[in-house]
């Protein structure tokens, strides 16, 4: 999986469950505010619904109040049963009353309006007139009247009470199919002797049969919801009588009003049983209703039924549908345009990844040449700078090796041919030599000889024994003196030649000051040669410092080799010199001082001993010889590999 394919992939999952997060939490909030206020105001709904039942009541009343008021001066029954029977004539056609009668204070009915002929019947036991008799007070008010009660007044009014009970899903089970009772609501007003204002004379009582009574919760609606939206009412009202609709514009499936169906159980139990209100979302014969419920009591505070009103909530939902989609399809967009500028910008950053690959791969394959070269405005550009100086420092590096390399090379090529030819040379004159130093010597024992003979004979002797040392120190550059090479310790070879240094009466300015490594594994090599090498380089230093100064010797382990360190705080190399330092007969001492072989020998032995000899130096400073040979056991490993 590429870098760039994971990074957009975790963005991907970042962004989407940060909008996921955003959409749940907005749209719970868009439908906790949107219910919540349509709630409020449908339970707010139920209060009008309330005071328009209640005002129907209060309407009855204030009409029986006119009677009552015409009859203050005198009072004839005649005239009484004239004014009531006129008053029922002008509301039963306004629906506001069902019936009308006039009820003497034994509770026995005396005038019938709605129907004059009968005036049998006993009121006494009504809770509004029996109200009206104890406290002699208007009442007004609803309960529940049987169907006989009901046939006797007018058997109309019974065949409006008795709704069949329609199978309703939620609703608490019963056993009924029809309702054997009516709701009615009502008013009773007392009217008194006019010369005794406490003598009762009788009482006026009115009432409406609620069920099928659809003026009354259409009233309700229409005081609630005024407008229906594309002539569909959005609003309902119902009244219960126990748990059945007995009025109500709640439509049902095929557009009917739904009464003889019932209240859903779990509202039954919040308002008929417990007498709370109910205002909650709500499943309500066909479809969800946002709604409210409250109990309606009689007289005696029993709960004979319910007030309903409620508002369909597809209108609300659709409103809020429509701003969720907006709203998702925002998110939609906003994601889908944080995706593509997010894919835009990883692309733009990681852009300089293809160049760096191909910029690898090129230093891989040997061209140490090449170069990211692009530096973009961010980490990336720091990154591709780094990248190139590591370039520049790795191809640095190389050329110095190559370099290093030829120098060795075209050394030892140099000093292998001048070998050669000095070993010839040597050999030749090494015959001779010996055969004029061994004359010199027999002359200088005779016994004839004056002074000055024997001084020049010394001189000889000295001179060929100097010249001798020259065409030995030839030979051993040659290598054609035989080595015994031995395990050995380098430090004992050190000591040796500290010693016969500091022998010398020459160096006595000169502190030695030495930092063995006490735990140097043994080498392996021929002591005498190293001992002359290790001399050579101790004299070379002492002689760098006529006026004096430091010599400091070191050895140590470094991986599989022993490393000796010799340094002089001396004059110095110039750096012209320090290529030539290793060649043969290269001096810069005075005729008779230097042979220049020191240091060519010295090289010649440590590479026949498969180590280094390296120089470095700074005028006028101090100069650092630095030797290396292989442990023992490399060594070894050494031989038996080149065998
Ligand atoms: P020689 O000592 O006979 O001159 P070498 O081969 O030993 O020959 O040294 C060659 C030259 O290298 C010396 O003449 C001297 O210029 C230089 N040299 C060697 N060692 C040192 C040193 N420690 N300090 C300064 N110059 C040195
Ligand atoms: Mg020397």
């Amino acid at each position: 999986m590429s870098l760039r394919f994971r990074l957009t992939l975790g963005l991907i999952a970042v962004i989407l469950l940060a909008y996921a997060f955003l959409s749940v939490v907005v749209i719970q909030h868009v439908n906790r505010v949107f219910l919540h206020e349509v709630q409020n105001r449908v339970r707010l709904d139920l209060n009008s619904a309330r005071r328009v039942f209640d005002g129907h009541a209060k309407q009855i009343l204030e009409r029986l109040e006119t009677v009552r008021d015409l009859h203050q001066t005198e009072l004839n029954i005649q005239h009484l049963k004239d004014d009531i029977h006129n008053l029922f004539s002008s509301v039963q056609n306004k629906k506001i009353c069902d019936l009308m009668l006039l009820v003497n204070p034994e509770g026995e009915v005396i005038f019938r309006a709605h129907q004059p002929d009968n005036t049998s019947g006993d009121y006494s036991q009504n809770p509004l007139v029996e109200q009206v008799l104890q406290t002699r007070a208007p009442a007004t008010g609803a309960f529940l009247a049987p169907l006989d009660q009901l046939t006797v007044e007018n058997p109309e009014l019974a065949a409006r009470a008795n709704i069949q009970l329609i199978e309703t899903p939620a609703a608490k089970p019963t056993d009924a199919v029809e309702l054997n009772q009516g709701m009615v609501l009502g008013a009773a007003v007392p009217i008194y002797h006019q010369s005794d204002p406490n003598q009762l004379l009788a009482v006026a009582y009115g009432a409406i049969l609620l069920n099928r009574r659809y003026d009354l919760v259409d009233a309700i609606r229409d005081e609630i919801y005024q407008e229906p939206v594309e002539g569909k009412h959005i609003g309902m009202a119902t009244v219960f009588q126990g748990d059945v609709r007995i009025a109500t514009n709640v439509p049902t499936v095929e557009q009917g009003r739904a009464e003889g169906t019932r209240l859903s159980e779990v509202v039954y139990q919040r308002v008929l049983e417990n007498g709370e209100v109910f205002a909650d979302k709500a499943f309500v014969v066909n479809d969800w209703y946002i709604t409210a419920y409250e109990p309606i009591r009689d007289p005696s505070g029993a709960i004979i039924g319910a007030l309903y009103v409620g508002l369909l909530e597809t209108p609300f939902t659709q409103p809020q549908r429509v701003i969720i989609i907006f709203f998702l399809l925002m998110v939609l967009s906003s994601v889908l345009a944080t995706l593509i500028l997010l894919s835009l910008l990883i692309k733009r950053l990681l852009a300089p990844i293809a160049p760096i690959m191909k910029m690898a791969h090129r230093v891989i394959e040997g061209d140490l040449s090449a170069r990211v070269g692009i530096r973009p405005k961010d980490d990336m550009g720091v990154l591709c700078e780094a990248i190139d100086l590591m370039a520049d420092a790795v191809a640095q590096r190389e050329a110095m090796i190559k370099q290093h390399a030829h120098q060795q090379i075209s050394q030892s090529e140099k000093l292998a041919s001048i070998g050669r030819l000095a070993a010839g040379v040597a050999h030749e004159i090494n015959n001779p030599l010996t055969g004029v130093l061994t004359f010199a010597h027999l002359l200088r024992e005779k016994p004839n000889l004056t002074g000055q003979d024997k001084d020049d004979l010394n001189v000889i002797v000295n001179e060929t024994t100097r010249v001798r040392e020259i065409v030995r120190g030839l030979l051993d550059f040659a290598r054609e003196s035989p080595s015994k090479k031995e395990p050995l310790q380098v430090n004992d070879v050190i000591m040796r030649a500290i010693k016969l240094v500091g022998a010398n009466k020459e160096f006595r300015n000169i502190t030695i000051q030495t930092a063995l490594d006490a735990q140097l594994p043994l080498t392996y090599g021929d002591p005498n040669q190293l001992l002359q090498v290790v001399l050579n380089l101790c004299l070379n230093a002492c002689e760098a410092m006529p006026s004096g100064g430091q010599l400091t010797i070191n050895s140590e382990q470094i991986d599989d080799r022993v490393i000796v360190t010799i340094q002089d705080t001396g004059c110095g190399i110039i750096p012209d010199n320090l290529e030539k330092i290793f060649d043969p007969f290269f001096t810069t001492k005075p005729v008779g001082k230097g042979t220049g072989l020191g240091l060519s020998v010295s090289y010649g032995i440590l590479k026949a001993h498969g180590g280094m000899l390296e120089c470095e130096s700074e005028f006028n400073v101090g100069t650092t010889f630095t030797l290396s040979l292989l442990l023992e056991n490399q060594q070894e490993l050494n031989q038996t590999n080149s065998e």
